[in-house]
C-alpha cells in the first residue's frame, strides 16, 4: 500500500521543462532517494510536493487524499513534514527552544511571547531531542552546535509534527562522510520506530547506496530509471546521462 502516489507531474518554468511527466510511489517505511544532476528538477519535485509550488499537470496525493492545491501549511498539516533549513531558526534561543519553536507551530498564534513558547510543550520537546541524541545539548544556545548536531536539530524539528513522510532536500550537504553516515542510520532508525516514509536527495553515492530502499533518478526533468540500488548502479542509461559516458559508479564504501 503507497503512503504517496505521483503521477505525471510537470512544472515548467517559461519554455524550461523542470519536471517533466514524473510519476512514484513511496510506501510507509520506505526510504527513496531521488538523484540526478545539477538542475534535474529535484528541488522542484519536492517543492510540488510540498505545496510551495503547483504543478502544471499530473496528480500528487497522500493516502488518497490530493495535495493539488493545497498550502504548503495545509500539506504540512496533512502529514508532510521538510528538515528545516536551520538558518531559518533562532541561533540565540537555545536547542530544546527551537524544537519547541517547531511544536510550536500548529499553535502559533495562540503564544505570541518567546516566554510562553520556552513553557510550551517542554517535556515532548525533550524526548524528540532524546530521540536524535540531543539530549544533553537541550540547554545549550544553538549558535554553540557542531554542524552534526545542528542537522540532527533540523531532524528533531521536522519530526515535531509527527510526519507520515519526511521530506528531506540534501540533508547531508556540508557534512563530514562519516556524519552523513551517523545522520542517515539516525533517519533510518526513526523511519523503523516511526514508520514514517521519507523521501530525499542527496550527492553522496556512499548514502544513496547504503541507505536508500528504491532510488529515482532524474534528468533533464524527466524520470529515467527507478529501482534498487544494484539495478541503479547497473543502468548504463544512469551512468551515461548521470555521470557522463564512460564512468561507472564507485563500490558502495569507495564513492
Ligand atoms: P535540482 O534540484 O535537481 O538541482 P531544480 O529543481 O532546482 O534542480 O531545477 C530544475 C530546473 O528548473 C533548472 O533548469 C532550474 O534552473 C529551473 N528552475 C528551478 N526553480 C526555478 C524557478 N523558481 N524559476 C525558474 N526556473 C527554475
Ligand atoms: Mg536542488
Amino acid at each position: 500500500m503507497s503512503l504517496l502516489q505521483v503521477k505525471g507531474l510537470h512544472k515548467s518554468f517559461g519554455g524550461n521543462r523542470a519536471v517533466d511527466d514524473v510519476s512514484f510511489d513511496l510506501a510507509p517505511g520506505e526510504l527513496l532517494a531521488l538523484i540526478g544532476p545539477n538542475g534535474a528538477g529535484k528541488s522542484t519535485t519536492f517543492n510540488l510536493l510540498n505545496g510551495q509550488l503547483q504543478p502544471d499537470s499530473g496528480s500528487i496525493s497522500l493516502d488518497g487524499q490530493s495535495l493539488i492545491g493545497k498550502t504548503p501549511r495545509e500539506v504540512w498539516k496533512m502529514g508532510v513534514g521538510r528538515t528545516f533549513q536551520i538558518a531559518e531558526t533562532f541561533a540565540s534561543l537555545t536547542v530544546a527552544e527551537n524544537v519547541q519553536m517547531a511544536l510550536l507551530s500548529d499553535d502559533a498564534r495562540l503564544f505570541s511571547m518567546w516566554r510562553r513558547a520556552s513553557l510550551y510543550r517542554r517535556a515532548d520537546a525533550l524526548d524528540l531531542l532524546a530521540q536524535v541524541g540531543l539530549a544533553e545539548q537541550a540547554g545549550r544556545p544553538c549558535s554553540e552546535l557542531a554542524y552534526g548536531d545542528v542537522k540532527r536539530l533540523e531532524l528533531a524539528m521536522a519530526m515535531a509534527n509527527q510526519p507520515r513522510l519526511l521530506l528531506m532536500d540534501e540533508p547531508t550537504a556540508g557534512m563530514a562522510p562519516g556524519e552523513r553516515l551517523k545522520l542517515m542510520t539516525l533517519t533510518r532508525e526513526l523511519v523503523t520506530k516511526n514508520g514514517m516514509a521519507v523521501l530525499f536527495t542527496e550527492h553522496s553515492m556512499d548514502v544513496v547506496f547504503g541507505f536508500a530502499d528504491r532510488i529515482i533518478v532524474l534528468a533533464r526533468g524527466g524520470l529515467i530509471a527507478h529501482g534498487t540500488a544494484q539495478e541503479i548502479r547497473d543502468n548504463t542509461k544512469v551512468q551515461e546521462v548521470y555521470f557522463g559516458s564512460g564512468k561507472t559508479f564507485a563500490r558502495k564504501g569507495q564513492a
